[in-house]
């Protein structure tokens, strides 16, 4: 899982789309205490304004910036509660509340030309609450950053607010603050993300069998077949398995020993990744040689089919070891239930089921398929 370096994001998108997907709740929960923050800080600065300013029209115009950026950060919070599972949303509600406050800030700078030291201190907050306290992509927190800065740099030279030195002095650390709040963002970004590839690493590990690469039981009882089951049994589609198991692997073990016996079942298992659908199909490890098919949305017949073509494949493709060629069948039960059609609890035993038609295909002489709906 590759991290480019300077946008601090997974190379691969739909990696990233996953990370994002994972982090959401924290993000969401950082977004909304940040956004709280930033309408509370936009309205108690309207002290400042009476204080400097006193009661003129201008203290108006000031109060009503502060109120509408408020509105704007607290109506992105009420939107962010409704749309909760949202990533684009999440996005696009930091970036409005990253514009809306810079700009809003650099309209009261405008207003009050006659602070602009002080300014530049509260644009330095601005800066590190962009990069640090609003979880947004970093180069969207770069852009905004810079942009604003330069924005603001350029209102204090065109109001004449500071002299030559003080202006290039405080361009110069506004300059720093922009480097700094991107190195503390960059470091975020890619603990975040380290964080979830090792999260990853053994969660991957302690769903799969070493071996084969397929997933192990435990992952097969403790989540795939009942989120299969439910997701059939919710939009009423049918599902199947297939339980296959090669046939005397006693003798191949006896016959070329356990590394030729590995052999074997690295390849078994290989064929039945490559020839099944991606992210779709599950393989299992269920036993010793045994392995289990979970295809969801597929009939008897398409589970039928598959199986016979794995099979087939098999019987035709001697394994290879030590330059020796073993050949290797195997058995297939199938099982399927339709869930739109199934009216008692036919899937409870479905993985038995398949097993009792494997060891049919057994005794009825292996290198072969049985079949069965489940009622
Ligand atoms: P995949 O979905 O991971 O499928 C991997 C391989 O499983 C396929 O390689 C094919 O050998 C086998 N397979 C899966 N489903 C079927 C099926 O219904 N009938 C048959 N005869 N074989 C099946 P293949 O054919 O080289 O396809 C590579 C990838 O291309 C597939 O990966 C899938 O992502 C895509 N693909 C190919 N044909 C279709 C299609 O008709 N519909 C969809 N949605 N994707 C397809
Ligand atoms: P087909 O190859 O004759 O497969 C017929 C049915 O068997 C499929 O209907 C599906 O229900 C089932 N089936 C076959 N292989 C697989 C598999 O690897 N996994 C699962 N879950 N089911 C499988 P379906 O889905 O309506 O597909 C109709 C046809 O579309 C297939 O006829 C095949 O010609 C094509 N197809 C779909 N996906 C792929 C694919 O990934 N690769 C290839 N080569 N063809 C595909
Ligand atoms: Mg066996």
């Amino acid at each position: 899982m590759k991290v480019a370096p300077l946008r601090c994001e997974f190379c691969d998108a739909t990696t990233e789309t996953e990370f994002l997907r994972h982090h959401l709740a924290m993000t969401q929960a950082q977004l909304r205490v940040t956004f709280l923050f930033c309408a509370l800080f936009y309205l108690c600065f309207a002290a400042t304004d009476l204080i400097w300013v006193g009661y003129e029209l201008k203290t108006c115009l000031l109060v009503g910036a502060r109120i509408a950026v408020a509105a704007v950060v607290l109506t992105c919070l009420a939107l962010l509660k409704r749309r909760p599972d949202s990533i684009p949303f999440t996005r696009v509600a930091a970036n409005i509340v990253e514009v809306a406050g810079t700009a809003g800030f650099l309209l009261i700078a405008a207003l009050r030309p006659t602070e602009f030291s002080l300014h530049a201190i509260s644009m330095s907050i601005v800066i590190i609450v962009l990069y640090i306290y609003i979880p947004n992509r970093l180069i969207y927190a770069v852009a905004i950053g810079a942009l604003s800065t330069a924005m603001f740099v350029l209102l204090a030279w065109w109001l004449g607010a500071l002299q030559t030195m003080e202006l290039l002095t405080m361009a110069a650390l506004l300059g720093l603050t922009n480097l700094f709040g991107y190195v503390a963002a960059r470091r975020y970004q890619i603990l975040w993300r380290e964080e979830y590839s090792a999260q990853m690493v053994l969660k991957n590990l302690s769903v799969r069998d070493p071996l084969t690469g397929c997933y192990n039981r435990r992952h097969l009882h403790e989540q795939l077949l009942e989120t299969e089951i439910s997701r059939a049994q919710r939009y009423r589609l049918s599902l199947t398995v297939i339980m296959s198991d090669l046939d005397h692997f006693k003798a191949v073990n006896d016959t070329y020993g356990h590394y030729g016996g590995d052999a074997v079942l690295q390849r078994f298992a290989a064929l039945l990744q490559s020839m099944t659908r991606d992210s779709i199909d599950s393989v299992v490890r269920y036993g010793g040689e045994e392995f289990l098919l979970i295809l969801p949305e597929t009939d008897l017949a398409g589970g039928e089919l598959l199986a016979e073509r794995l099979r087939q494949t098999l019987a035709d493709t001697p394994v290879e070891h030590d330059g020796q060629q073993i050949h290797v069948t195997a058995s297939f039960g199938v099982a399927s239930v339709d869930f739109a059609t199934s009216t008692h609890e036919a899937h409870v035993n479905m993985i038995a089921a398949a097993d009792d038609l494997l060891y049919a295909a057994k005794n009825s002489g292996r290198n072969r398929v049985c079949a069965q709906q489940l009622m």
